[in-house]
């Protein structure tokens, strides 16, 4: 039996460190925010190089709050892909604004810059643009902060899947997550740098926009029971804080293996000649996919995932539904057809185990169990 994702391998290494920090946090009782908090927010700032990061208490929020930051408001427009989790585009509703949809590009599945671009000639009210760096994958920031700034609207950055990932720009590389106006990460546990329940930061290069944050995570308040702005309580657990910087020291060495379980992944199906019946996500050399991810794409996806259910093996699909055919997204009148590449990948493509801890015979398993079903 080879799960999607199996945790229990990940943390058990670390376990005993994790509850000695745990420990601590009820010495001190810091439960909420607190030294513990602080502590991963500096050790986040100096692992992604960004000015500030703001923890939250979950990916979710990170972004509402950030576009709440940016102060994006009832009938404003965001720029946004509909190929994504569902908190993405909620974090652009629940103010009241509307997502102005961009199809994705087919091989990385991220929003194409040259869609953006006829967007923000079309509709009037964009104040923001809010690309995903699906899988792990980074988006093609450099077209995307450009097109920025020509139009004069924010960037609010969704790297929930994509925690030590870098961004190509033309002066060299940043993490994904500090390129544009704000970034936003999720710990939540099955994330690449997952906490022990809930979780969530903002980072951002701009100290008005932090100072913001810092007030908006709780109630809006910049002191004791005085209110200037319509926040919400979002705040990290000390708990979760504890967890997280021991688990922050490690993240480069497993994203590096990430990396390197894609790249046999990749070498093994080759090898065997599946890459003419499967397309396979490319690799690149330079870390800008820290595959969160391994996704493939099949024609008959629902009938191979089944097979291999039956073989003991998981697999996901993330997602099955793009974000402009949901029910609840019916008011906004898009229609099937409206984003052809996002409905196909949505019915082709196939998240394969992938793990730190997955050994080369599982992935050859793996690899055996499809060659048989193809
Ligand atoms: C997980 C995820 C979120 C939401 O994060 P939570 O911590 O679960 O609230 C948002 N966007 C993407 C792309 C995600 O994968």
């Amino acid at each position: 039996m080879i799960k999607q994702l199996d945790l229990s391998a990940h943390d058990s290494g670390l376990r005993e460190e994790i509850l000695h920090k745990v420990q601590q946090v009820f010495e001190t009782q810091q439960f909420v925010l607190g030294c513990f908090v602080d502590e991963f927010e500096r050790a986040c700032e100096a692992y992604l190089d960004v000015r500030h990061a703001v923890a939250v208490a979950s990916g979710s929020d990170a972004l509402y709050l950030s576009l709440m930051a940016m102060g994006i408001k009832r009938g404003d427009r965001v720029i946004t892909t509909p190929f994504t989790f569902f908190a993405t585009v909620s974090a652009i509703t629940r103010l009241g604004a509307f997502p102005v949809f961009v199809d994705i590009e087919p091989d990385t599945f991220n929003i194409a810059g040259k869609g953006i671009e006829q967007a923000l000639k079309r509709h009037r009210g964009i104040k923001a643009i809010l690309p995903v760096h699906l899988y792990g994958r980074s988006a093609d920031m450099e077209a995307i902060t450009g097109l920025a700034k020509e139009y004069g609207v924010r960037v609010v950055e969704d790297a929930a899947q994509a925690f030590g990932a870098r961004c190509v720009l033309d002066h060299g590389f940043r993490k994904a997550g500090t390129v544009g106006d704000a970034g936003c990460f999720s710990f939540y546990p099955t994330k690449n740098l997952g906490a022990a329940g809930d979780a969530g930061m903002v980072v951002t290069n701009d100290d008005r926009i932090a100072g913001l944050l810092r007030m908006l995570r709780v109630h809006g308040s910049p002191e004791r029971y005085l209110h200037t702005h319509p926040g919400i309580n979002s705040r990290m657990d000390g708990l979760q804080a504890a967890v997280l910087s021991v688990k922050l020291g490690h993240i480069e060495r497993w994203n590096h293996t990430r990396m390197e379980l894609a790249r046999r992944y990749t070498e093994m199906f080759r090898d065997r000649g599946l890459d003419r019946v499967i397309t396979l996500p490319e690799v690149p050399e330079d870390a800008t996919h820290i595959f969160h991810q391994y996704t493939i794409r099949v024609r008959d996806r629902d009938t191979l995932r089944e097979a291999l259910r039956k073989d003991g093996i998981g697999t996901e699909v993330y997602y099955p539904i793009p974000l402009h055919l949901q029910p609840v997204f019916r008011y906004l009148k898009y229609r099937k057809g409206s984003f052809r590449q996002a409905e196909v990948a949505a019915q082709q493509v196939l998240s394969l185990p992938l793990y730190p801890e997955l050994s080369e015979d599982q992935q050859r398993e793996i690899v055996d169990a499809l060659q048989r079903h193809l």
